[in-house]
């Protein structure tokens, strides 16, 4: 189905959880998130029948995510269920990765065809200070286990931050001449715990590694090469290149409300539906769709929650 704008959508970010593992310091608020009674949270059953009305609208890419999606219960139950249905054409996740070690393969086994894992540093005790309670090696670890399960086409997300890892955006590069890895450098959002302060541009990967060649533009990504590297590296700049005029995508968040655009308050709620009733209620959402976000001008994101309860 078509936006006002006419944008084809054809993907759905799917949040199964508000909750995580990690506490990172520009998602998270230190003592997480209250966890909220079971019946507020959508049921594995709800969550497979919005993918299958929104299937019947064209979504044909699903993303699971959160909060962190490995710590649903009920996970692989809600992949096998949304892998069954007719249209969904790729299943992807995006995780931070410290539970992949021992769900990698059960994953790949319940139908999910890629991952995104987030990494903001590579150094150990950085990923202590930003995750607050996290270790690198369960990570670096769960990596290995998707490799080993036969994942491909592995991306990892990591945040640009001021002060923070500047200083490792060649060794994450340096990762894409050995590795077939796309590392997928992400402007930091004025959402939720993000703040302007710790903003750095997505030019400084251009300026630590002027040795990077354009490939393409893929989705929301601009694409680079190190030449005869085997991997690729993506820039995805929310502030310094608004890419809504392409934007394809809805979100549903874990409570089951459907939200048109990432930074508006703007919020469709789709419990207590089924069937064609659902079906006409993700396609007003969709009809709604603004044109595009307002982060640029206003400084700060009109979307009402955190990154965690949106599904990032
Ligand atoms: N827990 C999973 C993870 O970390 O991959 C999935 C949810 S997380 C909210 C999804 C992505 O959003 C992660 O790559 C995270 O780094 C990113 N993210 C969270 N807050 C952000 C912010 N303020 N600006 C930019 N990216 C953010
Ligand atoms: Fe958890 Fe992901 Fe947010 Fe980090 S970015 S606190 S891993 S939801």
């Amino acid at each position: 189905m078509k936006d006002a704008c006419a944008r084809e959508i054809t993907y759905l970010r799917l949040s199964v959880t508000d909750l995580c593992d990690l506490r990172c310091r520009y998602c998270m608020p230190p003592q997480g998130v209250p966890k909220r009674p079971h019946d507020e949270i959508c049921s594995v059953e709800e969550l497979v029948e919005i993918v299958r009305q929104a299937a019947a609208l064209g979504v044909r890419k699903v993303r699971l995510t959160g909060g962190e999606p490995l710590v649903r219960r009920g996970i692989l139950d809600i992949c096998r269920g949304i892998a069954a249905l007719e249209g969904v054409e790729e299943i992807c996740l995006t995780t931070n990765g410290t539970a992949l070690s021992r769900l990698a393969l059960p994953l790949r086994e319940a139908g999910v065809d890629r991952l995104n894992v987030s990494l903001d540093t590579l150094r150990p005790d950085c990923f202590a200070h930003m995750t607050r309670v996290g270790r690198l090696e369960d990570v670096l670890s769960g990596l290995e286990a998707a490799r080993a399960a036969g994942f491909t086409g592995t991306k990892l997300n990591v945040v640009l931050m001021k002060g923070f890892n500047e200083d490792e955006i060649t060794d994450f590069v340096n990762l894409t001449r050995r590795e077939p890895l796309e590392v997928r450098f992400i402007e930091l959002m004025p959402i939720g715990e993000g703040t302007r302060e710790g903003f750095l541009p997505s030019s400084a990967v251009l300026e630590a590694c002027p040795e990077l060649e354009a490939v393409d533009v893929s989705g929301v990504a601009r694409r680079y090469r190190v030449p005869g590297g085997r991997g690729l590296v993506g820039l995805i700049e929310p502030l310094s290149r608004c890419f809504c005029g392409g934007c394809d995508r809805i979100r549903v968040t874990a409570d089951g409300r459907l939200k048109p655009c990432l930074h508006s308050d703007q919020e469709f709620p789709l419990r207590g539906l089924s069937g064609l009733a659902l079906r006409r209620a993700i396609q007003e959402g969709i009809a709604a769709k603004p044109p595009r976000h307002h982060l640029a001008e206003t400084g700060r994101s009109g979307a009402g929650r955190t990154m965690n309860q949106i599904g990032g």
